[in-house]
């Protein structure tokens, strides 16, 4: 744990003066990749069968990586966490993900979608109340944007937030919300004047538990089993208007800007499955044997796992691009939507070879091929479905193509 602070507190050092680049990394970037990679080995690959079986909640693993700083890794000292930049968030968020899938999304929503808008368009006090206390991992937060009735349609929100002396009065539901269970805070999408339609939607920042809120039902998951995903019902549900984040009607514009950060985050989940995924198809290949030799001798698995390798190294590469534009203050919304798109659909096919090289051994819970395969199909729709990031990645090219 020591060693891994102190790693954070080089990390910073280091990305403060610009020395990460996309070339290479750099060696306190690399340290780090290895300081989470042995954390995930020792902690959260011998749990993530089990969690993924019980439907459990890694509450000790989440705690001990807010511990190492991860649950606020790009919230500055201040405010209680290692102020480290995104493209160590993308690195980490892979190497916990190679670990525990699970982990891996809970991880995300929190620092990207609940963390992430909050830092970036909070008041002080706001920050003071609703950063510091949710950097340490002590505090989980929940983004909730899907509705019953729309979720890639966001803008289309129909759950209302009215006005009330000194109060917003939250109703209407939200679905599928990451951490619903376990957070103790969220940020909402309200629509504030209806009219307006998208232009209508405020984002406040609301408690939990709090009166006027029910959660739903734990969905029962394909994948990622280890967190939850929920229903927030709010019927009359009183909240401070000082929790309005931003501006009125602000609220589509930090949704869509914390999407941009988030999908650099489950690119980075993706990455760590397929990672995964190569390695367990990588170690069976040499240790199983037909026709009198080991499988990886066989030039059509060799092929396989070339293949797997090159769409890895490409979503990587993408990945990395994105958070380093994020990282320079540059414009990074279609180059987070290639990753996304990349990583996802990397992450599908690796995990889908993988049990292809693992024959029979692939198909059944003994190895965690068909885990990594069940984790990495939800990459490709949350925080944007793959048809959105191409709908994302057409718009830039239009207009920059002048078509
Ligand atoms: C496990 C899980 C966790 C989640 N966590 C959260 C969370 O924490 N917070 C939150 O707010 N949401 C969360 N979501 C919601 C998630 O972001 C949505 O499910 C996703 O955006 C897709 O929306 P939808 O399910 O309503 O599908 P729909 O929008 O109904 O789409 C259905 C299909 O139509 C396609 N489609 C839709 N519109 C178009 C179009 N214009 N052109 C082409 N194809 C289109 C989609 O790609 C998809 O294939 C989560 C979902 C899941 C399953």
């Amino acid at each position: 744990m020591a060693l891994f602070k102190s790693t954070l507190n080089i990390t910073k050092f280091m990305s403060s003066r610009g020395i990460a680049s996309l070339s290479a990394l750099s060696d306190t970037h690399q340290m780090l990749q290895k300081t989470c990679r042995d954390f995930a080995e020792g902690e959260l690959k011998p749990i993530a069968a089990k969690i993924d079986k019980e439907h459990l909640y890694p509450e000790e693993q989440i705690k001990k990586m807010g511990e190492l700083g991860l649950m606020g890794i790009t919230v500055p000292e201040e405010l209680g966490g290692p102020g480290l930049d995104y493209l160590a968030y993308s690195i980490a968020m892979e190497e916990i993900s190679r670990g525990c899938a699970s982990a891996g999304v809970i991880m995300s929503a929190h620092n990207s979608l609940y963390l992430g808008p909050i830092q970036q368009w909070g008041t002080q006090e706001q920050k003071e109340k609703w950063v510091a206390p949710f950097s340490t991992g002590e505090k989980i937060g929940c983004f909730a944007l899907s509705e019953p009735g729309n979720g890639s349609d966001a803008g289309a929100a129909s759950t209302t937030a009215k006005t009330d002396g000194d109060n917003f009065v939250l109703n209407g539901a939200k679905s599928w919300i990451t951490n619903g269970y376990e957070s103790q805070g969220g940020v909402l999408f309200a629509t504030t004047d209806k009219n307006l339609k998208h232009k209508g939607i405020s984002a406040i920042i609301f408690p939990k538990p709090v009166d006027g809120l029910e959660l739903g039902k734990k969905e029962d998951k394909l994948g990622i089993r280890g967190s939850s995903t929920c229903v927030l019902a709010f019927d009359n549900c009183k909240v401070p208007k000082e929790n309005l984040l931003g501006e009125y009607g602000l609220g589509f514009k930090i949704a869509m800007m914390a999407l941009d950060g988030g999908r650099i985050g489950i690119a980075s989940q993706a990455l760590g499955i397929a990672q995964a995924s190569l390695e367990v198809a990588a170690d069976y290949a040499t240790k199983r044997l037909t026709f009198g030799k080991p499988i990886i001798k066989h030039q059509t698995i060799q092929n396989k796992l070339a293949d797997m390798a090159l769409q890895l190294e490409s979503a990587r590469l993408l990945t990395w691009r994105a958070a380093w534009l994020k990282d320079s203050h540059k414009p990074y919304t279609k180059e987070a939507a290639m990753a996304k798109l990349a990583a996802s659909e990397a992450a599908t096919f690796l995990s889908h070879q993988c049990i292809q090289i693992l024959g029979g051994m692939g198909y059944v819970t003994d190895m965690p091929a068909e885990r990594h395969y069940r984790d990495a199909r939800i990459t490709e729709i949350y925080e944007g479905t793959s048809e959105i990031q191409r709908l994302v990645i057409a718009g830039h090219l239009i207009k920059e193509m002048g078509l």
